[in-house]
């Protein structure tokens, strides 16, 4: 494992899931983590289950909360070693089933809130010359899927954000990546049929679905000095799913 301790971490949409497995993976190697949900007393909670410095409340959808939030965890703790920009929603529907609504939460949650993060953390990070970022695509973001057009679209946005902020940021120091896990089974999945989850497994040369942790691992690695040469990278974490 990874050491990371001493760093300071803040992890959107840390309350379940890839996020909260995130938290744990870090706080495990040390490291000083922050977690953000929406909802306080959730955040709270999940923060003390998982040994994290703090549970705050953050919609990412607002710019201003997360650079207010981002900038007050860095003055808190003296610095911001490492941004995981991980909040994100899914809603499948065919393309003549798109909901307006759909849409604008798909696009202001997944893409403004990672970029709204992505902006926070440099800047935070500018100061000190270094500093990694992490943020959530999706396998879907490349490949595409039927039933998926807006969240697919979407984290093909996150997976730019993680290339062109990398070309940007890496003369400051700041390494940007980005993972592309597969089906993960966590609350976002839990409503895939149990004939579909037999499917993508069936796909998989792993032969199963991933596990938060699995992603947190990787992303573990990536904000670590393990990953020192690493930046701009879209790393799949799907089990070898879309090969
Ligand atoms: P979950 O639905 O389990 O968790 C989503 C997290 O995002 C929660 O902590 C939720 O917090 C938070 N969140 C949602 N909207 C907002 C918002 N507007 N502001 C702040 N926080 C928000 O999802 P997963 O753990 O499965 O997914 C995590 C990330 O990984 C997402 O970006 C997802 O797209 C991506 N991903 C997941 C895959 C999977 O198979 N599970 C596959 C590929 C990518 P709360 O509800 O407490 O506010």
């Amino acid at each position: 494992m990874p050491d990371l301790t001493g760093r300071v971490a803040l992890v959107t949409g840390g309350t379940r899931g890839i996020g909260l497995a995130t938290v744990r993976a870090l706080v495990a190697a040390g490291a000083t983590v922050v977690l953000t949900g929406r909802d306080e007393s959730r955040a709270k909670e999940a923060a003390a289950s998982a040994g994290a410095a703090a549970g705050l409340a953050l919609d990412v959808t607002d710019a201003k909360a997360v650079s207010s939030l981002v900038r007050s965890v860095a003055k808190e703790h003296g610095k911001l070693d490492i941004v995981v920009a991980n909040a994100g929603i899914m809603e499948d529907a065919l393309l003549g089933m798109i909901r307006e609504e759909a849409v604008d939460a798909t696009l202001s949650t997944n893409v403004a809130g990672t970029l709204h993060t992505v902006q926070a953390a440099a800047r935070a990070m500018m100061r000190k010359k270094t500093g990694a970022i992490v943020v959530l695509a999706s396998i879907v973001g490349e490949y595409g899927s039927a039933g998926q057009t807006v969240y697919a679209a979407s984290k093909a946005a996150v997976a730019n954000i993680a290339k062109s902020a990398a070309k940007e940021l890496g003369r400051s120091g700041i390494r940007v990546n980005a993972v592309a896990p597969g089906v993960i089974e966590t609350d976002l999945t839990a409503g895939l049929s149990e004939e579909a989850k037999a499917e993508n497994a069936a796909k998989t040369p792993l032969g199963r679905l991933g596990r938060a942790e699995e992603v947190a691992n990787a992303i573990r690695f990536l904000v670590s000095d393990e990953a020192s040469f690493v930046t701009g990278q879209v790393l799949g974490i799907d089990g070898g799913l879309v090969l």
